[in-house]
């Protein structure tokens, strides 16, 4: 043992263990098992065990049952009979059960943070000082949710059942960030925590009962990946919400394809951590330990991928690497160490194999010298020098305490490579000068954005991904609409087939000509174009004659139509006030030809009041031209000397696919809020009825609408639909057609899982502005970006 004399020349750390007494007990009394809790109660501890492991000293601290199919329809069935009360209770007796939940972990969160680091290997410290409070934070936020959701979110239901799939990096937290929303709104739960972190929900379950929180509101089936899967495709689970990998995400998609199923990812992420030379380097430093050390790097969004500016990354590598050095890894429960044990000694093995590639793809790999325990999943913390962008460790999640480094020279090269990933959870960005690191969030393609700080988290701030890293939002407000329905979405009737199959040869029928005949192309790139395969499809009125033809557009016609889309970037930059002004140009327009919009319209026959239908969609160009200044984000009230901005972002390129009802209000209802918000669309119109669309070219010609902001193809329309979902370069899909083509969108859009909002074949009334119009359109058409700017010295 060290002299006081010692310790206070070296000023060596002692050793300051936080004591276990109580949770080995705990777990001690529980040692034959934990059954799942459903129904408000544990079910005796049958079937296959699954041992649970503490990483950190490689003891088995308890055991689990894994949850077969039979279990979790159990659960299922408790969580649906449960249901309907809790759904009709007043928001406010929902709250107090919420509010009850909150000071209940308030009261426990020392015996949670030991439990949590001896299930996980993560430090006393981040659990004491990080998860439990954000987690007792989470249902205080949400207790608010529930007294308010009524008045907030008129119109909209909760959606029922819903089936929750978290991981073992945060599972406490991840637990809280899923139950709280979803009952907050009404729905009931059943959730699956990750078969190698289950026991903070086993000790949650019991807090649910001693709160009385009425049995079958919340159910936890414990188990593996085949118990989410399960819960995934149960047939009456009504919504499904999943954290973890990308892979598994693509895999859920596909298997939930069709069923109609709510559906919100949040998965993995290579995000980046950008330092310009003007930054504090010093505070950068310190942000990169909390950027990829934190959490022994096992954070979604950690900051993985290290980009500094080439004047000063020489000395920022230096000050990292001496940082590096002073860093503490050993017993999480000592409260002196930064860093604990990763899950798992597999999960050691997944991440030794990555660091092995990425030395043998010519980086260098830069560990902190620590003397590691010999037991134990342990990683000593790193990063490598020398990453090339297209190395894989620059590409795939290492999930450990090891980032990649790049340096780069202008701002402009720091958003390439910052936006050179498929995934986009979160980024950080480091400079004394605010200009910069604002145009650089603006600039980066990621759902949260740090600036001169990193891995902040609160309940009223919205968290989750673009692209690969997936969809819907966590937190705040935009969290609670994930687990709400528009009820119109729950109770439309079942749309009828296309009435007109398309036929390219010539038809001997009877028709009814114009004088002249008209040529109705496709418009792409600002152009009326022939289609690629050269061929049209007839086309019958009301009175089955022929009234014309229409453009048989291919995948070929569609790819144009993406690339002239995304040519057409401008448009996400122009301001709110100019697009404004040009759906204002579009309704003038429109009114001007209402009359020969409403003759073509009473041709179709599709419109039983042809008039009505063009006022409604000239009063609805003016709703979304109004909203396209006014559907705003927010300053949201997170931490203490923080601004923290929700903002409103398009996503691109949105595929739209129209129905044959209403076929001109239907098309524009669609299009209307995707282009208010700053997005460019590629639309496919009614396949029956797609004259009435080609008309509208020109209205769009003469209205300012810049060249591929709005591409219009006619044809076939599920095959047009397939190219639309599968196709990389569109972020969003919005398909309105039959049951079926809701699960071939839904499946091919899993490639790089763009958010598809496909109707499940359901009628919608269009001229009813609670329906055919609404903040919820404009909401889907944009990705909330969450940017966290701290101020004060
Ligand atoms: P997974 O995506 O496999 O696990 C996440 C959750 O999904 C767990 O509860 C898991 O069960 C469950 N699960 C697994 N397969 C299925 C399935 N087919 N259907 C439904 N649920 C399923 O992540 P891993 O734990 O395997 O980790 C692998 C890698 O994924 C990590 O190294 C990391 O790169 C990444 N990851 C990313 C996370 C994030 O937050 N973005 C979180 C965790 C991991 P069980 O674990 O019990 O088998």
């Amino acid at each position: 043992m060290p002299s006081i004399k010692d310790i206070m020349q070296t000023m060596e750390y002692g050793p300051a263990p936080e004591s276990n007494s109580e949770v080995k007990a705990w777990l001690a009394a529980r040692s034959a098992g934990i059954g799942h809790y459903i129904n408000g109660n544990f079910l005796p501890a049958e079937g296959k065990l699954i041992d649970v492991v503490n990483p950190a000293t490689e003891e088995v601290i308890g055991r689990i049952v894994k949850g077969m199919a039979e279990d979790v329809d159990a659960a299922v069935r408790a969580a649906r009979a449960a249901f309907p009360k809790w759904s009709a209770l007043p928001g406010h007796e929902r709250a107090k059960y919420l509010y009850a939940i909150a000071r209940h972990i308030q009261k426990r969160e020392r015996f949670f943070s030991v439990l949590e680091t001896m299930d996980n290997g993560k430090t006393i410290r981040e659990t004491r000082d990080i998860d439990i409070p954000l987690v007792a934070r989470h249902f205080y936020h949400h207790a608010g949710w529930a007294e308010l959701v009524a008045d907030e979110f008129p119109n909209h239901a909760p959606v029922g059942v819903c089936g929750q799939i978290i991981p073992w990096n945060f599972p406490l937290l991840m637990l809280a960030w899923k139950i709280a929303p979803a009952i907050a709104a009404g729905n009931t739960v059943v959730i699956k925590p990750a078969d190698l972190t289950p026991m903070t929900a086993c000790a949650f379950a019991e807090l649910l009962t001693e709160v009385g929180l009425p049995a079958g509101v919340v159910n936890i089936v414990n188990g593996d990946g085949e118990t989410g899967a399960a819960i995934a495709g149960h047939p009456d689970v009504d919504k499904v919400a999943f954290t973890g990998s990308t892979e598994v995400g693509r895999i859920i998609r596909r298997q939930i394809a069709g069923s109609g199923k709510k559906l919100s990812l949040e998965l993995g992420g290579k995000s980046p951590f950008i330092v310009l030379a003007d930054a504090d380097l010093d505070a950068a430093v310190e942000g990169v330990v909390d950027a990829i050390w934190f959490n022994q790097g096992e954070v979604c969004c950690a900051g993985s991928r290290i980009l500094v500016q080439e004047g000063v990354a020489p000395r920022f590598f230096e000050k990292l690497t001496a940082r590096m050095r002073t860093l503490r890894v050993g017993d999480p429960l000592d409260k002196t160490m930064d860093m604990g044990a990763v899950v798992s000694l597999k999960q050691l093995e997944r991440i030794k194999g990555l660091l092995k590639t990425g030395e043998s793809e010519g980086a260098t790999l830069n560990l902190a010298p620590v003397d590691l325990p010999k037991r134990g999943a342990f990683c000593a913390p790193g990063f490598f020098i020398g990453t090339a962008p297209a190395h894989a460790v620059s590409q795939v999640e290492i999930f450990g305490p090891v980032a990649t480094t790049l340096t780069f020279r202008t701002l402009d090269e720091a958003v390439v490579l910052a936006n050179d990933t498929r995934y986009g959870l979160a980024a950080s960005v480091w400079s004394e000068n605010v200009n910069r690191a604002i145009e650089l969030a603006a600039r980066v393609k990621a759902g949260v954005v740090w600036i001169n700080s990193t891995n902040m988290f609160d309940a009223a701030a919205p968290f989750g991904g673009y692209r690969e890293s997936g969809y819907g939002r966590e937190g705040g407000r935009s969290g609670m609409a994930e687990y709400l329905s528009l009820r119109e979405e729950k109770e439309g009737r079942p749309r009828p087939a296309p009435s007109l199959v398309p036929q390219v040869a010539p038809f001997s029928g009877k028709a009814e000509r114009p004088d002249i005949d008209v040529t109705a192309k496709l418009y792409i790139g600002g152009k009326q174009v022939r289609p690629d395969g050269g061929q049209s499809y007839t086309v019958y009125g009301k009175s089955g004659h022929a009234i014309g033809q229409a453009g048989l557009g291919n995948r070929k016609d569609i790819r144009n139509a993406v690339e002239a889309a995304n040519k057409a970037t401008g448009w996400g930059g122009v301001t709110a006030h100019n697009r404004a002004q040009v759906l204002y140009f579009l309704a003038e327009n429109l009114s001007q030809r209402r009359a020969e919009f409403a003759t073509t319209l009473a041709a179709t026959g599709a419109s039983p009041k042809p008039e009505d239908e063009v006022e409604t969609a000239i009063r609805r160009t003016f709703w979304y031209a109004a909203q396209a200044d006014k559907f705003d984000g927010g300053v949201t009230a997170t931490k203490s000397r923080h601004v923290t901005l929700t903002v409103n972002e398009p996503y691109g390129t949105i595929g739209i696919v129209a129905p044959d009802e209403a076929p001109l209000l239907s098309l524009l209802s669609l299009v209307l809020p995707a282009i208010a918000m700053g997005n460019r669309v590629v639309a496919i119109a009614s396949q029956s009825h797609p004259l009435v669309a080609t008309r509208l070219y020109q209205v769009f010609e003469t209205s300012d609408i810049p060249a591929g902001v709005i591409n219009l193809i006619t044809g076939e329309r599920d095959m047009l639909a397939k190219t639309l979902a599968e196709h990389d370069d569109v972020a969003a899909l919005w398909y309105c057609g039959s049951e079926e083509g809701s699960k071939m969108v839904e499946m091919a859009s899993a490639g790089n899982l763009k958010s598809v909002w496909a109707d499940n074949g359901r009628l919608r009334d269009w001229r009813d502005p609670r329906y055919g119009q609404g903040t919820e359109y404009l909401r889907r058409a944009c990705q909330v970006k969450t940017i966290w700017l701290p101020y004060g010295e």
